[in-house]
C-alpha cells in the first residue's frame, strides 16, 4: 500500500499551563482531541466549569493562544484502500455527488442526521457517508478534502463504503497538487459501471443505465423547518409542536432498462435535477397544488422530455419492511 504525504496546518488551541506543579506544560486543543494527556482534569466535555477547575489548581495561570500546528498526514489512495472492513488514517480527494443532510430519527428517539457524498481521486472513487457530523454540512462539492480518521466498511459483496464519525476531520486542501482530468476520468468511468436493474442490490449505492417509463405525478409534502421530519398534520411536528411547514417535492413512477422494472422515488433537489427544472420553476412547482401542477406548461414539457429517454441514474434500492415492494430511491442523473 503506497502512502502519499500532506503537510496539514491546522489551526490549533495552545493552552499554556503556568504554576509549580506543572510549570510550561502545553496542551494542543483542536476539535475537542488532546494530544497531552490531562485526563483527570479534561476528560468529558469541555464546558465553563472547566475553566475553573483548572484555575483552581493551585493558582495555576492559563493562556490560551490559537496556533498553526504543522502535522503530517499519511493517506493512501482510493484504488490502494484494503479489501476488508479497517480505520483508516486518512484519505484524499475532491468531493463530487454532495447529498443535502438528511435528518432522521434514532431508536432512542434523539435526532440524527446523515449525509452522502462521493470522493474521488486520481486512482478511484468511493461513496462516503459521514454520521451526526455538523462538520460535515460544511464541506462543498468540487474541492479537495483530506478526510482524516474514517472507517472503511467493505461487505460481503465486496462494497466498499467510508463512514465518517465525530472523529473524523475534514481538512480543506485546495493547495494541494492533484490532477483534476484524472479525476473527472475516474468519476466518469465509476459513473458508468452501472449494473441492470434486475441484478440490484438492496441498500447500496448503485448505478443503473435505463429509462422512465411512467411518471405519475409531483406530490409535496410538509417538512418541520427546524427538525426537517414530516410533518404529522399541516401545522404540528410531533418533536416541535406547531410550526408552520416547509413544502418538499417528490415524484414517483416505474424506471426500467428492460431486464426489470421498478417504482422510483425522487425527491426534493432530486426531483428538480431529474425534470432539468430552473429553479423559478421549481419555486413556481413547489408554491403550487398537485391539481395546479398538473397544468403548469414548463413541468409538463420537463416530464414529457423526461419520459423514455435513456439516462444514467443513480440511488438505491430499498424494499418495504410492510408491503416488501421495492423502490429505487434516485439522487442523481446524468445524462450519458
Ligand atoms: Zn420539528
Amino acid at each position: 500500500m503506497k502512502a502519499h504525504v500532506v503537510e496539514l496546518g491546522i489551526p490549533v488551541k495552545v493552552i499554556r499551563v503556568g504554576g509549580d506543579t506543572y510549570p510550561h506544560r502545553f496542551v494542543l486543543k483542536e476539535m475537542g482531541f488532546f494530544w497531552d494527556s490531562w485526563d483527570e482534569v479534561w476528560e468529558g466535555e469541555e464546558t465553563e466549569d472547566r475553566w475553573h477547575i483548572l484555575n483552581g489548581l493551585g493558582g495555576l495561570t492559563l493562556e490560551v493562544v490559537t496556533r498553526h500546528y504543522q502535522h503530517q498526514l499519511h493517506y493512501v489512495d482510493i484504488d490502494d484502500l484494503p479489501d476488508e472492513t479497517a480505520s483508516i488514517t486518512a484519505v484524499m480527494g475532491v468531493i463530487r455527488e454532495l447529498k443535502d443532510v438528511i435528518m432522521f430519527t434514532r431508536v432512542d428517539q434523539q435526532l440524527g442526521c446523515f449525509q452522502r457524498f462521493l470522493l474521488a481521486d486520481e486512482t478511484g472513487v468511493i461513496p462516503c457517508i459521514a454520521w451526526n457530523i455538523v462538520e460535515s454540512a460544511s464541506i462543498k462539492e468540487g474541492e479537495l478534502y483530506v478526510l482524516e480518521k474514517v472507517q472503511l466498511r467493505v461487505d460481503k459483496r465486496g462494497y466498499k463504503e467510508l463512514h465518517c464519525h465525530e472523529n473524523t476531520r475534514f481538512h480543506n486542501v485546495g493547495g494541494e497538487d492533484i490532477d483534476r482530468s484524472l479525476v473527472d476520468e475516474q468519476f466518469m468511468s465509476w459513473l458508468h459501471q452501472t449494473v441492470s436493474i434486475a441484478k440490484l442490490s438492496i441498500n447500496v449505492t448503485s448505478r443503473i443505465s435505463g429509462m422512465i417509463t411512467q411518471f405519475d405525478n409531483v406530490r409535496d409534502f410538509g417538512v418541520c423547518p427546524s427538525c426537517g421530519d414530516k410533518v404529522e398534520t399541516e401545522t404540528y411536528c410531533w418533536r416541535c409542536g406547531e410550526v408552520s411547514p416547509r413544502k418538499r417535492l417528490v415524484c414517483s413512477g416505474v424506471i426500467t432498462d428492460d431486464s426489470n422494472a421498478f417504482k422510483f422515488t425522487f425527491f426534493g433537489n432530486q426531483v428538480k435535477s431529474l425534470l432539468r427544472l430552473t429553479a423559478r420553476e421549481y419555486n413556481e412547482a413547489t408554491r403550487l397544488t398537485v391539481i395546479e401542477r398538473l397544468e403548469m406548461p414548463a413541468l409538463i414539457n420537463k416530464i414529457n422530455d423526461l419520459i423514455g429517454k435513456w439516462l444514467i441514474f443513480t440511488g438505491r434500492l430499498k424494499i418495504s419492511e410492510n408491503t416488501g415492494i421495492k423502490t429505487f430511491y434516485g439522487d442523481g442523473v446524468y445524462d450519458p
